[in-house]
């Protein structure tokens, strides 16, 4: 097994590189864990003291639990493993307080929150308009938790797909198919003067991938899936890429330790 490095992104939060010499069912249970086992911190309670907004209580409480908070996983514990027993404590716990009065928009940035580390991501995102005299109070409650049990709790997005190998005689292609190619993609089918060329890397990162393929397919391209996997990950902002793969790849040799143990 061996990775190659395609892309960071750390801007947007996005990751991508090959998996090669692997099987699919290594490719999918690092998918798995990755999207549903890592725990990120998400709002779970919201106590209302005031809120004369337009939208019920209910309304508020279901934005704010999907806002993505920047989350340390070493300063919380997951409420189940937590040495209080899911009672509450600051171990497993963070409180967030947002009380405005201000006319306009809220947003994530007016909330406050008691650990400085562990705010939410995105400042500008809006929670609900005030009018003149109306208010919002409120202490919200965000604990760990996973995404097999709610999406709010998922760190992000985790796909891959086969790297294709591509036998292709683009010599007998007529001009305006090298056209409709390059019309599909113009970083993946370079048109260099009467020829054409696929730009193999290109095509692993394209946003039009099944277009490509589809398209080659139908030009009498052969395409077999090899066992090397193209790895996308992308980070809701709560964890960075490779945190998200780091704890994935922990969590899993943990539970492979488990294994070992009970077979004992
Ligand atoms: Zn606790």
């Amino acid at each position: 097994m061996k990775i190659e490095n395609l892309n960071l992104d750390k801007k947007n939060n996005k990751l991508s590189f090959i998996l090669k010499d692997s099987t699919e069912a290594f490719a999918n249970v690092i998918r798995c864990f990755a999207m549903d086992e890592v725990p990120v911190l998400a709002i779970e309670e919201v106590e209302f003291h005031d809120n004369s907004s337009a939208l019920y209580d209910e309304i508020v409480a279901h934005r704010l639990g999907l806002m993505p908070i920047k989350t340390d996983l070493k300063s919380y514990d997951l409420p189940e493993e937590c040495s209080c027993k899911g009672a509450g404590c600051a171990k497993c716990q963070l409180k967030i307080i947002l009380k405005t009065g201000k006319r306009g928009i809220v947003t994530a940035s007016d909330a406050q929150s008691k650990d400085p580390k562990c705010k939410f991501v995105y400042p500008d995102m809006p929670v609900v308009k005030l009018l003149a005299k109306q208010k919002l109070e409120l202490v919200a409650t965000a604990v760990l938790g996973q995404g097999k049990n709610h999406a709010k709790y998922s760190p992000g997005l985790v796909f891959y797909k086969h790297e294709p190998s591509i036998k292709f005689d683009a010599s007998k292609l007529k001009n305006e198919d090298k056209q409709a190619l390059v019309r599909i993609d113009k970083n993946v089918f370079q048109l260099a003067g009467n020829k054409i060329k696929i730009n193999h890397e290109a095509l692993l990162q394209s946003l039009n991938y099944e277009a490509c393929i589809e398209s080659l397919e139908k030009l009498g391209a052969q395409i077999e899936n090899i066992n090397n996997f193209v790895f996308h990950v992308e980070s809701w902002g709560q964890l960075d890429p490779k945190q998200i793969l780091d704890t994935a790849a922990d969590m899993l040799i943990n539970r492979l330790d488990e294994l070992a143990k009970l077979l004992k």
